[in-house]
């Protein structure tokens, strides 16, 4: 089995759910008493969601480079960078180590494809879901239509991650916010599938909840860091 390097801690609440679905997915293939075998280097949130708020982008990916230099050091095969909106540095960490990164955006991208999904809604930070990192990535690699709430309804998607889901707090109201805004990006936006492109949202909302497929790119990524795990070298 290769050895998994996370990079977690954006938030820990997110890597808590990394931590388990990959020891889940890694016993389900191989049975008995497997679990994974991986790293995990976790950052404090505070510094990062500082230099976010600030546009500080060469900071974060410095820190995270050096975070990809930790992770190689304890025998990491490959990165798993445990949240959407940082992989915004995405080439900051690959600089600085040797090993793959198994992008968040290409899982999901094939998770869409293989579905046979075109148009589809994205929720996530207001970074994700207002710079081009993840959407053009979509577009580009994957040709899917990528579409997002409008701006009142970004604000508060945004406001609920960074002020409830990162803390563990899940609400309700909060559950009933997104569920809106799901419904609205159907009805208005005509998308086929909603991406839940913030490694939390998957506390607070999933396929129990509505009809909507619903992609959550934390599983997504977790079953590739499965895959990648359980291949031959
Ligand atoms: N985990 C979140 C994401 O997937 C947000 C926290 C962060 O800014 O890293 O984007």
């Amino acid at each position: 089995m290769r050895r998994i390097g996370l990079i977690g801690g954006m938030s820990w609440e997110s890597s808590a759910s990394y931590y388990a679905a990959i020891n889940r997915g890694v016993a389900a293939a191989l049975g008995g008493h497997h679990s994974a075998d991986l790293v995990l280097v976790s950052v404090d949130f505070a510094a990062i969601e500082a230099m976010q708020r600030a546009g500080d982008w060469e900071a974060a990916g410095a820190l995270l480079a050096d975070a990809a230099r930790r992770v190689e050091a304890a025998g990491a095969d490959a990165i798993v960078l445990c949240t959407n909106t940082m992989h915004e540095v995405a080439e900051a960490i690959t600089a600085a180590s040797t090993l793959p990164l198994l992008h968040i955006v290409d899982a999901t991208g094939a998770a869409l494809v293989a579905d046979g999904r075109r148009r589809v809604g994205l929720l996530g930070t207001a970074f994700t879901m207002e710079r081009p990192t993840v959407r053009a990535r979509l577009t580009a690699a994957f040709g899917l239509e990528v579409l997002v709430p409008p701006p009142d309804d970004r604000a508060e998607v945004h406001r609920i991650i960074y002020d409830e889901l990162v803390h563990g707090r899940i609400h309700d109201a909060s559950r009933t916010c997104y569920l809106g805004v799901i419904d609205r990006l159907v009805a208005e936006q005509q998308v086929d599938a909603v991406v839940l492109g913030c490694t939390e949202i998957g506390l607070l909302v999933d396929a129990f909840h509505t009809a909507v497929p619903l992609y959550d790119t934390t599983t997504i990524h977790a079953e590739a860091a499965v895959a990648f795990a359980l291949e031959a070298p």
